[in-house]
């Protein structure tokens, strides 16, 4: 029972979350006329969460984008790389069933949905996670949303303050979830209000006859929680997540009843640089790592034996680099490849697409991006720029203090990519090179890339240099749930009005990705789930 002094809020369904998955949601639950009710941890300015951050790239199949391109998908394809790509068994029921809901209902769940309510693409499909060993994604299905992540935001929030039942949404601010709770009146949460909102301190209650967990992963914080479900992660992890995504609604569910699942499964990038300005604690941006650059250790050797590539396979290029000595790496390359290929994951950075500057794409596309090069310069410690392979070693062995960048080892590692590119194109032996050619095969990697550019060229100079650490970003587990959203026990039974979507149920049944992503799967996963729990919440079958 609630305290008497509590805040107290009634709705037909409580959403704790208004993140993505949660305004998915909400939008499903006014369609039926419903009173809804976000409690929300965070300011007004975060409305939207961490897709407002995100790159916008988005899983899709079968879609217009892709028939005009004369991409030739299907969901059984999908599917069938969905699977293998995630090595998920055949005993994994639930994710399974969520993956077969996803690529067969992209079309009805994702695409109209954002279609709908204005989001454009760009027309150029992208083309991540091939897979290094393990083959990924046999066609191009990352629609990258014109706006970035913050324009599917932008539209998603305008459809809610604009729908016609929009004076039935309510959203508080500033609550912090510490509970959920059934009582007389329905089922719902409780909590305290944050330091950073007047009445900080007050304890809340709020129940409806649904409650749906929209409350975001693990993966952030100050990354002590992510670290009690990753034994080995390492001692340098930047945080490329929400300064909320530290366990405490997960928690909550569990001592509920909810059954958590696949919870030491992550998805983490190979690439963070460490940021001047932080937005959470250990805050780190991730790179899109250039395809060109040479990638090596903390003393300077080429990361192998099989070479890391950008673009090929997430998950092995952050194993490769556990491996290494300090599970951090450098990419080296020159200022021409830097400005054609440097990208960072991140609507923050991605200025020409996140204004929707055709302009600014193309110069982008074909004089470089010097401004980004320039900003990261100024924003990170992790980043060198050198006018001598001498100098590079020297300016990195001056600000990196446990491990030595050796000279001779980076000097000989460089020596030996160029002469491969200087043999040309037809000798090419060289793993990284032969990756990077049969990327060049598609036209959407093809005009984001240098071809044969040697490292050591003059004419390409100065030197670049990134010092990269691991950046922690998704949790692949999550709540339980059903085809439904419903949030199941640990004997696989519904609990009655309780459900999650998002990342809070590992973008559905507790983890749809088995342990690879096919990129994009999670923006697509946050829409289908939360739209589907809004419609089983508010009564829709
Ligand atoms: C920089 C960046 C780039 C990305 N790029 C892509 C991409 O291109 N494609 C892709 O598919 N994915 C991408 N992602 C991932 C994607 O953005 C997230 O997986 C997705 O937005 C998660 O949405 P969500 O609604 O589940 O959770 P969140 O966005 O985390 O929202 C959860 C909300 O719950 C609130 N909350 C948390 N705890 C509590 C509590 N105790 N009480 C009350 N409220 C609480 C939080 O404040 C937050 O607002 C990217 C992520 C980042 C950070």
């Amino acid at each position: 029972m609630g305290d008497a002094k509590d805040r107290r809020y009634r709705a037909d369904v409580v959403i704790v979350g208004a993140g993505l998955a949660g305004l998915a949601a909400a939008s499903e639950l006014l369609d039926q006329n419903k009173n809804v009710l976000i409690i929300e941890r965070d300011l007004p300015e975060h409305l939207g969460g961490l897709a407002k951050l995100s790159f916008g790239g988005v899983c899709m199949v079968g879609t217009p984008y892709q028939k005009k391109a004369g991409i030739a998908d299907s969901a059984e394809l999908a599917m069938t790389d969905w699977f293998r790509y995630g090595e998920i068994p055949e005993s994994e029921h639930w994710p399974r069933r969520w993956v077969e809901k996803y690529v067969n209902e992209s079309d009805r769940w994702i695409y109209s949905y954002l279609n709908g309510i204005g989001v454009k693409f760009l027309p150029v499909v992208n083309w991540p996670e091939r897979g290094m060993f393990v083959r990924g994604n046999s066609v191009p299905r990352w629609h990258i949303a014109w706006g970035t992540g913050y324009g599917i935001i932008e539209q998603v929030v305008k459809h809610l303050f604009s729908h016609q039942n929009s004076n039935k949404l309510r959203i508080e601010y500033g609550h912090r979830v510490e509970e959920l709770i059934r009582e007389a009146d329905g089922i719902g949460c409780r909590g305290a209000l944050e330091k950073d909102v007047p009445d900080a301190g007050a304890s809340f209650v709020a129940t409806g006859d649904a409650l749906i967990i929209a409350a975001g992963g693990i993966c952030g914080g100050d990354l002590s929680y992510l670290r009690t479900k990753w034994s080995d992660a390492p001692k340098r992890l930047l945080n490329g997540s929400h300064r909320y995504a530290d366990g405490t609604v997960h928690e909550a569910a569990l001592r509920f009843g909810a059954n958590l699942t696949h919870l030491e499964k992550q998805w983490h990038y190979a690439a963070g640089i460490a940021t001047k300005e932080p937005i959470v604690p250990h805050h780190g941006l991730s790179l899109v790592p250039p395809r060109s650059a040479l990638w090596v250790n903390a003393h300077g050797d080429r990361i192998g034996p099989h070479p890391n590539v950008g673009y090929t396979d997430t998950h092995y290029l952050v194993q490769n680099i556990l491996k290494e000595p300090g599970s951090f790496s450098y990419q080296v390359m020159n200022y021409k490849i830097a400005i054609k290929e440097l990208a960072v994951s991140g609507s923050e950075h991605m200025t020409a697409f996140r204004n929707k500057s055709k302009l600014g794409l193309i110069k982008g596309l074909l004089f470089g991006n010097r401004a980004l090069l320039e900003r990261l310069k100024r924003e990170s410690d992790d980043v060198f720029i050198a006018g001598s392979i001498d100098e590079l070693v020297a300016s990195i062995n001056a600000v990196e203090k446990e491990y030595t960048m050796d000279k001779a080892k980076l000097t000989g590692a460089i020596r030996q990519f160029d002469a491969e590119i200087e043999r040309g194109e037809k000798y090419i032996g060289d793993e990284q090179l032969r990756r990077m050619l049969n990327h060049r095969t598609y036209r959407g990697d093809r005009m984001r890339m240098s071809w044969m550019q040697k490292i050591d060229d003059a004419k390409a100079y100065p030197l670049v240099a990134f010092r990269e650490s691991i950046l922690s970003r998704k949790s692949l587990g999550g709540i339980q749930t059903d085809l439904q959203s419903r949030v199941l026990d640990k004997s696989g039974e519904p609990i009655p009005g309780l459900y999650a979507a998002g990342e809070a149920a590992g973008y559905g049944g507790g983890g749809i990705h088995g342990m690879r992503s096919l990129e994009g799967t999670f923006l697509g996963g946050c829409i289908i789930t939360g739209r589907v729990a809004g419609n089983t919440a508010g009564g829709r079958q």
